[in-house]
């Protein structure tokens, strides 16, 4: 058992200094001098100034409102879906939940033990092929159903039907807390069989099926939800939940009156969790002024084409690939690398986004990190001028990735209007790169309102106990209401 830090143990939050760092983050000394006029000439249109990350911001707090309103929700691009969470944990809730993950990297099976101030978790993970996540949508459920069934025989726990929570991290349409219908696949996932069905039903099937497995689905929530849950669990000024891993999404609370699809009582808090899908900001056009030709390249290279746009140019699954192809650019046009590549760095994924964190990771003067990198995909040739040119490669595209997020979180921190507000964040790339808060931090601060605070805490396994705490204040407010 691994052991989820109490309320008072959060080393990630705290006030945001700006760390003693070698890497400047807010003015234009971040660039090396000997960074090719060329390359960083091509590279300006990735630098996006406060002027324009502002208007961004008008665009995108008006793509909210239409989200949030019935008249316009049907065609608005930032769908803002009510989540049905209206109540965040209160540290009342104790028990054995069960959570299933699925929608990133990883598809894990979840047992937490939540004792008021604490919590314990169980994870499995099990592995999913491409044949599984590109086929039919009743195979994965069934497959889902299985691993449950593996993972709750081993706790001997399958009987119990205990309270479940889903996190199911793809845009679906919420119309109770344990109904939830598939919209589109997003992150390389594609079961058109199942598009338009409920997930909650879809699950209860596939388990109900199998005969050897009783569990109770309480809901079905994204991963920026769960991610929020986890932190309010520790903190109670969280108000925002965003994920930068794979894909790039964000939730935040709302109040239901402003909330026009929301179609339940009120429970006795005024508020509702909105899933903001925000991954698809964009998809309009609206962004096609700060999109690049290699934006325009990449969203063709990968499922979904025309979707997405916002999330294009912000999570793990497209920064590496973006690198890969701008460095790829610079080299044909001899301006690096002596104008000569490598067989396997002219393939697609060739190069992760976990690159960056690597290149960035060396001090400066230092490219050991980098050539490590470089060895491996056959470009050993490299010289210290170009390992500096594709650091700032690297450097411009995390840069725009950590600024549009800033933007989009004091988007929401100015739209609820709240003086103190605590965004709990997950994903790898947040988590891992070694600049990306900083440059976040540094940014929101340039762009927040005076008298505004906020901080950035990291969610612990947001999708995890996230959903389990999601569970667990539903099965609370169902006993309180003497519904078994
Ligand atoms: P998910 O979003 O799928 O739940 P993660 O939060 O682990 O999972 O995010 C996975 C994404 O994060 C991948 O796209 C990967 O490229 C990226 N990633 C993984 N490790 C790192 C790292 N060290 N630095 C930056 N990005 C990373
Ligand atoms: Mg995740």
């Amino acid at each position: 058992m691994s052991n989820c830090p109490s309320r008072t143990c959060n080393p990630k939050a705290g006030s945001n200094p700006i760390p003693g760092n070698p890497q400047s983050f807010s003015t234009k000394d971040w660039i090396d001098r000997q960074v090719n006029s060329e390359i960083h000439e091509a590279m300006k249109d990735l630098m996006l100034d406060n002027n324009t990350l502002k208007k961004i911001s008008t665009l995108f707090l008006q793509n909210i409102e239409r989200g949030l309103k019935k008249d316009t929700h049907p065609t608005s691009i930032v769908k803002c879906y009510p989540t049905y969470v209206q109540d965040l944990p209160d540290g009342t809730e104790k028990g054995k939940f069960l959570a299933l993950d699925l929608g990133g990297t990883n598809f894990r099976v979840l047992m937490v033990n939540i004792d008021s101030d604490k919590c314990e978790m169980e994870s499995e993970i099990f592995s999913m092929s491409n044949e599984l996540i590109t086929g039919s949508g009743y195979d994965l459920f069934d497959y889902i159903a299985e691993c449950l069934a593996i993972f709750s025989k081993k706790r001997g726990v399958a009987e119990q039907n205990l309270p479940l929570g889903f996190t199911f991290s793809f845009p679906a349409s919420q119309k109770g807390l344990s109904k939830a219908i598939v919209v589109r696949w997003t992150k390389g996932f594609d079961c058109k069989d199942i598009l338009g069905l409920d997930v909650g039903e879809l699950l209860t099937n596939a388990v109900n099926k199998r005969g050897d497995l009783k569990i109770d689905v309480c809901a079905i929530l994204n991963d920026t939800t769960g991610t929020l849950m986890s932190c309010a669990f520790k903190n109670r000024d969280t108000r925002i939940g965003m994920i930068v891993g794979t894909g790039n999404n964000a939730c935040y609370i709302e109040k239901q009156a402003n909330a026009e699809l929301f179609d339940e009582p009120d429970m006795g808090s005024g508020d509702v969790v909105i899933n903001l899908e925000c991954g698809a900001f964009g998809d309009d056009g609206a962004l096609d002024f700060i999109r690049t030709e290699l934006d325009r390249v990449i969203d063709k290279e990968y499922p979904n084409q025309g979707r997405q746009l916002h999330e294009k140019m912000i999570s793990g699954m497209y920064l590496g690939e973006l690198a890969r192809r701008y460095i790829l650019k610079f080299a044909q046009q001899g301006l690096i690398l002596g104008g000569k590549t490598s067989p396997i760095f002219e393939t697609q994924d060739s190069f992760p986004t976990s690159n960056l964190s690597e290149i960035e990771k060396d001090q400066p003067g230092s490219f050991k990190l980098q050539r490590d990198i470089l060895h491996q995909l056959g470009l050993e040739h490299a010289t210290d001028v170009d390992c500096i040119n594709i650091r700032f490669i690297s450097q411009c595209l995390t840069r725009r990735a950590a600024h549009l997020a800033s933007t989009a979180l004091v988007t929401l921190i100015h739209k609820m209007g709240v003086k103190k507000v605590t965004v709990g964040i997950d994903g790898s790339l947040y988590k891992y790169h070694p600049h990306f808060r900083t440059l976040m931090i540094a940014k929101m601060n340039e762009l927040i309102d005076p008298g505004y605070t906020y901080e950035l805490m990291l969610s612990e396994d947001g999708s995890g106990i996230g959903a389990a705490l999601v569970a667990a204040v539903a099965a609370k407010k169902k006993r309180q209401l003497g519904i078994s």
